[in-house]
């Protein structure tokens, strides 16, 4: 049985009479690493677990749960690669019309908050089954937070979906650990020390001695201050070998959350990437319907973890953490052969990359010894005089790839940081990224060009890309190359007044840019911006900052980057009219938009 059993006449055929864990998943089962799921349940399987997948299951039919027996060791859940409520809905809070994650895009496949209700189900049909939560849903509400979609601070998820233990960042090595003490007879219940996890208890003597001691739920939930100070004090305990454990009173229990698992080493790394993954959806799935998130993913490879970018918008510091992890070239290029055999493959690498492509070693020598800074960022404000600033083997690596047979084209898509580009002393990665990698436009995410709201971003001063953009024109002039430049946009960020808007459309307006999307900003779990959002201060400082609330202002702020369309002129007019910016108003070639008739 090549992938792992989603029926039960696939699991008789693999030969399982009781699984040890039955996996339940928000995604369709895709049997590739891009996926939590089929690395956590083929990490399991390397080590000796039976692991059946009961993929998007109807919550509905009790019998779903039923379909593989009880779990001899425990039951996994996750909501899938997204947060559900990413996954559902827009900014505008409006359901999505479609979901790639499923067979045939079909929304709804899923519940809202997938993991309360996928565990609430679980408990009443397993009362005494050991339910063991992850994936970024869960990591990402690990501890009480600010939930957009309630516009409330919530619980920990652990409380709100009465699972036993809360498995945060990425978990190979964790759920082994989990699967191995529970195996050994341990209870659920006696895993209270794992790294990695989060576990609750109304016993006060389990509380370890060395935990730092945050704000109560009920404290939080009614003080944005204290919320913003407790934020704080999680973001600064993220790193394995500094992290503290953290202890959050929560009405008559506590939320304990352990510290974080130390990072993969390069050859854990390569052990993970060398599973053996199907790389496609289940066909059973696939019969159903087309998973679309499987089309940019299946010719692709991840080759790191982690980001040490500071952007303030991104959970990846609080979910990967900020020590970079990556592949070796041989694991990589392992890889490649095996997308080179697939017969669907047309020669074109779509991506070699990561959360942040150019991050392919941690940021300094010091932190793998003493941790990450938690008083300071990496490259924010200004770049560390510790960072190393260095492509050379992500370089060796993009070189291989092209030389490859069977190899058309090895282009990079993930986000490239652009200042650490500009960082390197050494051109040859940029100039080799231009020439080979850029599929006719490189998209980079200056986000913004007001350095104020730059700075809540974590993001580089504008000056900065300036030189970028004309570098990258450069280069290509130099190669006789046609290519463009599309830069990411946010509208709406914290800080981002309206006047800061008008400077980003004037700037649009100056490089002849028409942005066919706006990305507004999304105050996702647990992110920095997202305590900015709800509390109205800048976390690392406490000073208030000025949020564009209301949907209007924001449909202003939006509406300015698009100031072309004429859909907005009536946003755009009224926007500059109460910023008192008339002589943007005219028929002059600086003006944005014409008079009223
Ligand atoms: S010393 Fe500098 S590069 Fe290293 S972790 Fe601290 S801020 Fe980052």
């Amino acid at each position: 049985m090549p992938f792992l059993p989603i029926n039960k006449q696939e699991m008789i055929q693999a030969n399982i009479i009781k699984p040890d864990f039955v996996f339940v998943s928000g995604d369709g089962y895709c049997d590739h690493p891009s996926f939590g799921t089929a690395i956590i349940a083929r990490m399991l399987e390397r080590f000796g677990y039976s692991v059946c997948i009961l993929s998007q299951p109807d919550i509905r039919n009790f019998k779903v749960w039923l379909e593989f027996g009880f779990p001899r060791l425990g039951w996994l859940v996750n909501s899938g690669n997204i947060d559900s409520m990413v996954n559902h809905y827009t900014v505008g809070k409006r359901r999505r019309k479609t979901d790639s994650y499923t067979p045939g895009g079909i929304i709804g496949k899923r519940p809202d908050r997938a993991i309360i209700k996928y565990c609430n189900e679980i408990r009443r049909v397993d009362p005494n089954g050991a339910i063991i939560i992850g994936g970024i849903e869960a990591s990402l509400r690990r501890l009480s937070h600010y939930d957009y979609w309630d516009d409330t601070v919530r619980k920990s998820i652990i409380i709100d979906s009465q699972a036993d233990l809360l498995v945060y960042g990425m978990g190979e090595k964790t759920i082994i650990e989990i699967a191995d003490y529970l195996a050994s007879g341990l209870k659920i219940r006696d895993l209270i020390f794992i790294k990695g996890t989060v576990w609750k208890t109304k016993d006060i003597s389990l509380i370890p001695n060395s935990a730092i001691k945050l704000p109560s739920y009920d404290l939080i939930r009614t003080d944005k201050k204290t919320y913003a100070e407790s934020f704080m004090i999680q973001y600064n305990n993220t790193d394995s070998i500094t992290g503290k454990p953290l202890c959050e009173p929560c009405q008559n229990e506590f939320i304990i959350q352990n510290p974080s698992r130390e990072p993969l080493t390069r050859e854990e790394m390569d052990q993970v990437y060398d599973l053996p993954f199907m790389r496609t959806a289940h066909p059973l799935l696939e019969k159903i319907g087309h998973i679309a998130a499987m089309d940019e993913i299946r010719h692709s490879i991840t080759i790191n973890r982690g980001c040490y970018g500071g952007c303030s918008f991104c959970a990846l510091t609080m979910h990967q953490g900020r020590v970079i992890q990556s592949r070796s070239k041989d694991s990589v290029i392992r890889e490649a052969k095996q997308i080179i055999a697939d017969p669907e493959f047309k020669g074109y690498i779509h991506d070699v990359g990561g959360p942040t492509a150019n991050f392919y070693q941690p940021a300094c020598d010091k932190q793998l010894e003493f941790g990450v800074c938690s008083n300071k960022q990496c490259l924010h404000p200004t770049p560390c005089k510790n960072l190393k600033v260095d492509h050379t083997d992500y370089l060796d690596i993009l070189r291989t790839l092209r030389e490859l047979a069977g190899i058309k084209k090895v282009f990079v898509r993930s986000g490239v940081r652009y200042d650490y580009v500009m960082y390197d002393k050494n051109d040859d990665f940029f100039r080799e990224l231009v020439q080979y990698h850029v599929s006719g436009q490189l998209k980079v995410a200056p986000e913004h060009v007001s350095d104020t709201v730059l700075d809540l971003m974590g993001k580089p001063h504008k000056a900065l890309y300036d030189r970028f953009v004309k570098k990258y024109f450069q280069l290509n002039a130099d190669l006789h190359k046609e290519q463009y430049l599309v830069p990411y946009l946010m509208s709406s960020h914290p800080g981002s007044t309206l006047n800061d808007a008008i400077i980003l459309a004037e700037y649009i307006r100056d490089i002849g840019y028409n942005p066919e999307q706006v990305q507004d900003f999304y105050p996702t779990p647990a992110t920095l911006s997202t305590t900015m959002y709800h509390t109205g201060l800048d976390p690392r400082t406490m000073k208030p900052i000025y949020i564009p609330k209301s949907q209007h202002e924001k449909a202003m702020q939006r509406a300015l980057i698009q100031y072309r369309d004429p859909k907005n002129y009536a946003l755009v007019l009224e926007a500059l009219t109460k910023a008192n910016r008339f002589d943007l108003i005219g028929f002059g070639e600086k003006c944005l938009i014409h008079p009223q008739r």
